[in-house]
């Protein structure tokens, strides 16, 4: 044990209960990992810490949750040998030292009782593995038996053993070790690196949920950009997200280069990372462009085209939730409906009519202003004349979307007239004319022919009545 003592770390009350009960047990006791990793980080929003006991973990977390006030419920998951409980909006939770050995086809190991240092051993990480001790006798002496300190200052992911068994053993290891690079801005030692690439095939092992979990905290990161570069290089990228892999890479025709549209990807992610923490509306931006592989066309006259890849890639959006677990909800739904319409403030910002506000706002509702942001973020030209101009022209739209708003109210559109209503007017069972009534109104209130409003929709109906055929 080294003796650089940390107990003014150790102020939060349970920690001295902790202490005590451990005594009283005749147990040692360590905080490790995240929280002790953060302190040293100067990261303070932990919500939980993780406490490692040389003897019975879930023991230790029941006689200390029932020394406490409030007496919280704890939360025993016996296969893992874990348990934890609430206590001041921060998750305590409790675990016996261990000693852990892998098989090829799973990421949970055999399990036998361990010592501290065993127990750091099967940490992912150095700087994860340092722990600080509840004991009376040397209260906050720091144990860091693989070099964690060095590596926080060094800013290095490294493993406490040889990356290619931490890896193999725990493949998730390797998100994890991206994530915490792309959350810390710190580098993957070479040797972790290399790790990766060769063990990277085993994420197969991991399930949908625990790789879309790394994925989020990845976009949630200040500049996702540099977690996805990773996962790229590495080889992970291609067999977790391979839609976008798949956008790498720029080809000539005749002269005709189209752009990269992996790498603009990454920007339009973090461009709008600075604009909203917002999960789906970061996966909206990192999605908004997969269609543009099955869309790719080359022709002589109009060089690179990548028609309807909008509606193309709102449907692999679907495809792509399924495969990896993700949630087939309203928020999936969201996603799709951003990537269908990413184009749309672009193409209308050249020329700005009514007409196109007043549809993008109908087709948008609700989340007109969440796509507002998508598309700005979607400027990536490096040609600073023509970016001031797309920017001038989206603040254009964004005004024009204001006025349209209040003058017609288009967003969440209610038709004006009802199908009862036409029914009852021309005294008509449900039929074909019906639908085609509501359409044409729609459609002149959106084209501006007739104002949102009954009166107008009201003559208009008559009118498109009469064309048809019908009489009242
Ligand atoms: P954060 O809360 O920011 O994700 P954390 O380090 O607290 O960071 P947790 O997932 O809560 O991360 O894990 C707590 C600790 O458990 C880690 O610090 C690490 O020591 C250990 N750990 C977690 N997952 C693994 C894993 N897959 N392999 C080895 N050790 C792990």
């Amino acid at each position: 044990m080294q003796q650089n003592n940390y107990s003014s770390v150790l102020t939060l009350p349970i920690f001295e209960l902790i202490s005590s009960v451990s005594e009283e047990m005749n147990i040692e006791t360590f905080v490790i990992g995240g929280f002790v990793r953060d302190y040293f980080l100067k990261r303070n929003f932990k919500k939980d810490i993780d406490i490692v006991a040389v003897g019975n973990g879930i023991e230790l977390a029941e006689k200390v949750a029932s020394k406490l006030p409030h007496q919280p419920k704890v939360q025993v998951f016996k296969n893992y040998g874990t348990a934890m409980f609430r206590y001041q909006d921060i998750d305590i939770e409790f675990v016996g030292a261990r000693k852990e050995s892998y098989s090829e086809e799973s990421r949970n190991p055999l399990v036998e009782i361990g010592t501290l240092e065993d127990d750091q051993k099967r940490r992912d990480f150095t700087i994860n593995a340092l722990a600080l001790s509840l004991n009376k006798n040397n209260y906050g002496a720091l144990s860091d038996p693989f070099n964690g300190m060095l590596h926080l200052e060094q800013k290095c992911i490294k493993t406490p053993l040889n990356p290619d068994i931490t890896y193999s053993d725990d493949p998730l290891r390797m998100l994890r070790a991206i994530r915490f690079a792309a959350q810390l801005q710190f580098e993957i030692h070479t040797d972790s690196f290399e790790a990766i690439k060769r063990n990277a095939y085993r994420i197969e092992i991991i399930s949908g949920e625990r790789i879309v979990d790394e994925l989020h905290k990845i976009l949630l990161t200040n500049q996702p950009s540099k977690g996805f570069i990773l996962l790229e290089e590495t080889g992970l990228l291609a067999l977790v997200l391979p839609e976008l892999t798949a956008l790498k890479g720029v080809e000539e025709e005749e002269g005709q280069k189209h752009k990269d549209n992996f790498y603009h990807t990454l920007e339009v992610v973090d461009n709008i990372a600075k604009h909203t923490d917002d999960i789906w509306l970061r996966w909206a931006a990192l999605l908004h462009d997969i269609g543009k592989v099955p869309s790719k066309k080359f022709n002589k006259t109009l060089g690179w085209t990548f028609h309807g890849h909008e509606f193309t890639g709102s449907k692999m959006v679907y495809k792509l939730f399924k495969r990896l677990h993700m949630p087939l909800n309203n928020k999936m739904k969201l996603v799709q409906k951003l990537v269908l319409l990413s184009s749309r403030p672009i193409v209308l910002s050249q020329e700005v009519t009514d007409a196109a506000v007043r549809r993008l706002v109908f087709d948008a509702g609700d989340d007109i202003d969440v796509l507002m942001t998508l598309c700005e973020a979607d400027i990536t030209t490096k040609n600073p004349a023509r970016k001031k101009i797309y920017l001038h022209n989206f603040k254009i739209v964004r005004q024009k979307i204001k006025e349209v708003e209040e003058r017609d109210h288009v967003r969440n559109f209610q038709p004006p007239i009802s199908g009862e209503l036409i029914m009852e007017t021309f005294n008509l069972q449900p039929c074909r004319e019906i639908g085609l009534i509501k359409e044409a109104i729609k459609e002149a209130i959106l084209e501006g022919e007739i104002p949102n409003e009954f009166n107008a929709s009201y003559q208009f109906m008559l009118k498109k009545a009469k064309e048809l055929g019908l009489v009242i």
